[in-house]
């Protein structure tokens, strides 16, 4: 075992990037976040006390890169759906996908499938009960696992969201923006600050001032309860070094990719009753306008030739379209039959 020397300790504690935060500073902190959440929080159906482990889950999970007003919705369908693990883990997974509709990155919803087959099936039904535990399951990383953990189960763990870590680095270390992801030390940091007691209330607390007060774009320093002891807005609010991550759209692979998945659930949408379950040809994404054989755009249904339309808007390149389809077939978003494509059954 090695120890380290008081110069070198010295040394590292000025190198963190994480200030050191006096216990004072911390207890207000805690206290001015826990009572502003008190009466300041969104009624969000997922933080009702009888809400389950296994719908703060699913919530969690829609919530990673989609805004809740636009998961909201979703969400009280799926939970009336599929109120159990066990309810997804039995359901048609083109039925998964098509339900997931415009939340983005839908292999979100590929993976929670998984993880309620593994809780219905080797699990008891039963939402594992610790970070730990979660970590385990298909699909949930770090933030998930320590959220649910907290939200579903009362663990006490540093739940660490954009939002909670933009928070932290304005209040502390007078930085507008944290860093592209966190670390174990950033981790160890921000945990100082989550309480023996009401942790639960930190953790959303904190998550929630980030998304209404401290925001990322215009954060709301005139009438913030934490301004006079906030070290970014005590500097003059410096422009952060580290660059927003832009999230492109138009344009992008992930948009065309998401356009070919809208072909899809529409078919899958309009298929009930009629011969070709959902299916769509290969050629009417690839092949020129003028090739394709005009009963193969027959058989579509009028809204699924919309968004077929769309694809070709986008793009008419068949190389590219052809890749991007392989991409979804690999990823278990789209399955190919001979030559027609589909979601996966
Ligand atoms: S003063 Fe402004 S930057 Fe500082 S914590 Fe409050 S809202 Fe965020």
């Amino acid at each position: 075992m090695t120890h380290r020397t008081s110069s070198e300790s010295r040394s590292s504690r000025r190198d963190s990037p994480f200030p050191a935060v006096a216990n004072a500073d911390i207890h207000h902190v805690r206290e001015t976040i826990i009572t502003w959440f008190e009466t300041a929080a969104r009624p969000l159906p997922w933080r009702d006390a009888d809400t389950s482990a296994w719908a703060v889950l699913v919530s969690e999970i829609m919530s990673q890169q989609t805004p809740v007003s636009r998961v909201e919705p979703r969400w009280r369908e799926w939970m009336h759906k599929w109120p159990t693990p066990a309810d997804l883990a039995q359901a048609p997974t083109a039925e998964v996908l098509h339900s997931w509709d415009r939340l983005g990155y839908p292999r979100r919803a590929l993976r929670l499938q998984e993880a309620a087959r593994v809780i219905a099936e080797e699990l008891d039904g039963h939402v594992p009960q610790t970070a730990q535990e979660l970590e385990r399951l298909p699909g949930i990383g770090s933030y998930t696992a320590a959220a649910v953990a907290s939200f579903a189960h009362g663990e006490r763990t540093t739940v660490l969201d954009t939002n909670v870590r933009r928070v932290l680095i304005r209040l502390f270390a007078g930085r507008d923006r944290p860093s592209a992801s966190p670390g174990r030390a950033e981790t160890d940091w921000a945990s100082q600050f989550v309480p023996e007691t009401n942790h639960e209330k930190w953790n959303a607390g904190v998550m929630e001032f980030g998304a209404l007060v401290c925001t990322a774009r215009n954060p709301r320093c005139e009438t913030c309860p934490l301004s006079d002891m906030c070290a970014w807005q005590k500097a003059g609010r410096p422009a952060s070094e580290v660059k927003p991550k832009t999230q492109k759209w138009a344009g992008t692979d992930r948009q065309l990719r998401g356009a070919i998945m809208d072909v899809l659930k529409s078919a899958h949408e309009h298929s009930a009753g009629s011969d070709n379950f959902g299916s769509v040809s290969f050629d009417l994404f690839t092949a020129s306008i003028t090739e394709v054989d005009p009963e193969l755009l027959d058989l579509l249904p009028s809204h699924t030739s919309t968004k077929l339309a769309q694809v070709r808007e986008l793009s008419a390149d068949p190389e590219r379209i052809s890749r991007l389809i392989g991409d979804l077939i690999s990823d278990g978003l789209a399955a190919q039959d001979g030559e027609m494509l589909r979601l996966p059954g």
